[in-house]
């Protein structure tokens, strides 16, 4: 296997499909997902401050540090196999993120890797969130933390696609369509069959 292939980065605003896109794409094709919310949900659980540090940042939409997201991620890669094929789903999100994603991921094997953008408009991304809030009844599902993360999105995690459109194998998803024809479109763009 292509060794790009073996670690795929997902990005996409949050509600844009992408939480779901990975999970299709792992029990088909044997990929691990690793996705940052989960990862740092679980932290915001734990009773120490850290926790506590971890959850208020969440709770109002905030973005983590991106020393402490960095170190996360870098952790959990140094103890998966490089062979394994693994999707990252969240990180980077900022150019702090990613510049440190850059230094780390080749200590770890991940030197190389696709982007994939999972793109849909402001309008929906807002739809879908207030819908998932009523659904899930996650604490930082609220107006004014959704209008937090949207403005963290638009202003720190869409100039670093920018970037990464130029700098590494970069592929784009239109995230409107359903789910299975976008499924599809993210096998064929990656040339997975
Ligand atoms: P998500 O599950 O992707 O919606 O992420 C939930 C929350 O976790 C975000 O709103 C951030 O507070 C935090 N988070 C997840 N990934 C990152 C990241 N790469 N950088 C900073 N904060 C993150």
């Amino acid at each position: 296997m292509n060794q790009e292939l073996k670690t795929l980065i997902f990005l996409g605003p949050q509600g844009s499909g992408k939480g779901t896109q990975a999970r299709l794409l792992a029990e088909r094709f044997g990929y691990q997902t690793y996705s940052t919310g989960e990862i740092l949900r679980n932290i915001s659980k734990e009773d120490s401050s850290l926790g506590l540090q971890v959850k208020q940042t969440i709770d109002a939409g905030h973005l983590v540090q991106p020393e402490l997201i960095s170190e996360v991620v870098l952790e959990t890669l140094c103890s998966v196999p490089t062979d394994e094929k693994v999707i990252i789903d969240g990180y980077p999100r900022s150019l702090a993120q990613y510049e440190l994603m850059k230094q780390n991921f080749p200590k770890v094997g991940r030197g190389r890797y696709i982007t994939v953008y999972f793109d849909i408009t402001e309008d929906e991304t807002m739809q879908r969130l207030q819908s998932r809030a009523e659904k899930e009844g996650r604490a930082d599902d609220n107006e004014q933390a959704i209008k937090m993360r949207l403005a963290h999105y638009r202003e720190e995690t869409l100039p670093m696609i920018e970037l990464m459109k130029k700098e590494s194998n970069y592929i784009h998803i239109d995230g409107m369509p359903g789910i299975e024809e976008i499924h599809q479109d993210v096998v064929n763009k990656l040339g997975l069959l």
